[in-house]
């Protein structure tokens, strides 16, 4: 199948594929994995490598695996294998059956070392790793030999088994390939393959105390697997040589294509899994699903669609070299998404009390709203309304500039669905100045919000009846940190962080239907943004999340840019 039957945008990688099975390469097949390390949960720089790989696999009816490249034991834990599988499944991609582990390859993999050692290519050293490194040279000068590297074949065979079977301490041997010590590629100056750790794994426990590094272990577990491209981040660029080598020297059957493409960086945050355990752990952030992490479930929390992330990992393509991507082309896909599927209601951020002084005391009237114009399947529903409602605050001004159009002392605006509205007065808070009340008339005439005799007013205010509101909390989320990119700059990256990027507002009043909110649904509230309830809601007190504003930043952006194309 051609990528040119679906949706998903083409790009470099795809183009490679194309003329792979243009020539019956791999017999036609395409075989891509998604290869985590599980130290850590998944960001949405790994979001990009996922839909990428498991994209592929879906536009050309290949497949992708899940691997997790477990071959450091200190490092992984199982908490984070399971948050891998969760986050990759509500992305909505599907491995099927197939989940592996480099460690399941650990005996295949000390085979090939063998194998590697019986050719003379690869040779046991007992320098110390201060010394390897020494002996490594640097981008202008050479290496030197080990004095160990022309040990015979039997030796090196003797001592790696010793090795395994747990004779030796951390660091006292390591296996090295046999390849060149001058070569200009300091990857490929004998690159260890093997050290020892004595430390259990989460999956293999006692069995091992030699581990295999990285560059060994992934070609072998690519070519095991029958990957047919082997797609990877750009720093690994240097790597493929010896990816290459280490595939041409033990002879492997399947020699899977190495091909890098630019990492995934957003503006205000980092994605460094280091970085990222870090606020965890010393408690900048409530966890790895904070909703200002970068987190796939820190973006689940705080209600992302997984069709918007996908959907900003096809509008960012794939590119080969760096760049950093700006936040607000995320949260225009997140809008984007949002805008056809979360419901318009409202609720009151920030409230101020409104009464209606020629409204019946003990009058509730059932007003129609419209469920969301984007969609007319979502349907109608009723809106109680009554003598005592909230209004936001930032609403009204005592003394309005030229171009504030909302309501101030004898002006008339319109309450959303309901009716025309003149304020006539205001309380004051006699300690703090404080505007704590307002009194209103309203016009009977324009009920459903519109006059019968024409007559216009400048805004409409979104508003909740005082005795049918639900009581919330709201948190409303900003950048976590203060500069674009917070590891160039200056000093700690924690310095940057935003003192501001969390608010919490304890007295909001919602429409009665959120009620039956329950933790995940996501919602506009009419004029604030994109909000979804969050699972620290009780019966008592109903926990909301500000998931992106209305703001528009980016559409306009496009628009103006495809205005210039034209
Ligand atoms: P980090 O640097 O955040 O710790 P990592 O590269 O060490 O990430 P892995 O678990 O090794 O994390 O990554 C799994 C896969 O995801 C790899 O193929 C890696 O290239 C890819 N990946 C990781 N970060 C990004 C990113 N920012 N953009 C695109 N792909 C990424
Ligand atoms: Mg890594």
């Amino acid at each position: 199948m051609s990528n040119k039957d679906v949706n998903t945008p083409s790009n470099f990688i795809r183009t490679i594929i194309d003329e792979d099975l243009k020539v019956g390469k791999n017999d036609g097949r395409v075989a891509t994995r998604f290869p985590p390390e599980p130290n850590g949960y998944l960001h949405i720089g790994h979001a990009k490598s996922i839909c990428l790989n498991f994209g592929i696999a879906r536009d050309y009816g290949g497949r992708c695996n899940l691997r997790f490249d477990d071959t450091n034991p200190t490092k992984e834990e199982v908490e984070y294998v399971e948050s891998i599988k969760e986050d990759v499944r509500w992305l909505g991609f599907d491995w099927e059956e197939r989940e592996y582990y480099a460690s399941d390859y650990f005996q295949k993999l000390y085979a090939y070392a063998v194998q590697l050692i019986k050719k003379d290519k690869a040779y046991v050293d007992s320098l110390s790793a201060k010394e390897i490194k020494d002996y490594r040279g640097t981008l202008t000068e050479p290496g030197k030999n080990s004095p160990y590297r022309n040990r015979s074949i039997e030796e090196s065979l003797d001592l790696f088994e010793r090795m395994y079977a747990g004779e030796f301490e951390d660091g006292q041997h390591v296996l090295r390939a046999k390849i060149d010590m001058a070569h200009p590629n300091l990857l490929m100056r004998d690159p260890t393959l093997y050290r020892i750790r004595k430390v259990p794994h989460h999956r293999t426990g006692d069995a091992w105390c030699i581990y295999p590094m990285y560059d060994f272990t992934h070609c072998l577990s690519d070519s095991i697997e029958g990957i047919t491209h082997s797609i990877c981040t750009l720093e690994f660029e240097n790597n493929r040589a010896l990816y290459d080598w280490v595939l041409d020297t033990v002879e492997a059957t399947c020699h899977p294509q190495q091909i890098e493409f630019a990492r995934l960086n957003l503006d205000f945050t980092v994605m460094s899994k280091r970085k990222l355990i870090e606020l965890v752990d010393k408690k900048y952030v409530d966890g790895w699903d904070d909703p200002r992490m970068p987190t796939i479930c820190g973006m689940r929390r705080r209600g992302y669609t997984p069709a918007a992330i996908r959907s900003f990992c096809d509008r960012i393509g794939v590119a080969k070299r760096d760049s950093i991507v700006d936040m607000a082309l995320l949260e225009y896909s997140v809008r984007e998404d949002l805008n056809k599927c979360a419901p318009r209601v409202m609720g009151v951020l920030r409230p101020l009390k409104v009464i209606i002084d020629n409204y019946p005391e003990d009058q509730v009237e059932e007003l129609d709203a419209i469920n969301n114009p984007e969609d007319p399947d979502a349907g109608m529903r009723k809106i109680p309304f009554s003598r005592t409602l909230y209004i936001e605050r930032e609403d009204f001004m005592e003394d309005p500039p030229k171009k504030f159009f909302r309501l101030a002392p004898g002006r008339e605006v319109r309450l959303r669905y309901a009716y025309f509205i003149t304020c006539i007065d205001f309380v004051k808070d006699e300690q703090t100045g404080d505007i704590i009340e307002l009194h209103c008339t309203y016009d009977p005439q324009t009920r459903g919000g519109d006059s019968p005799d024409g007559r216009k007013v400048k805004a409409t205010l979104h508003w909740v009846s005082a005795a049918h509101a639900v009581t919330a909390e709201v948190r409303m989320y900003d950048r976590l940190f203060t500069v674009e990119n917070p590891l160039a700059a200056e000093g700690d990256f924690k310095d940057y962080l935003n003192p501001n990027s969390l608010e919490v507002l304890r007295n909001c009043y919602l429409e009665p239907s959120l009620a039956r909110a329950q933790p995940g649904d996501r919602i506009q509230f009419e004029r604030l943004g994109y909000f979804c309830v969050d699972p620290d809601t009780t019966p008592e007190m109903q926990v909301f999340n500000r998931t992106v504003t209305l703001r528009d930043t980016w559409a306009k952006i496009a628009k103006k840019q495809a205005g210039r194309k034209k």
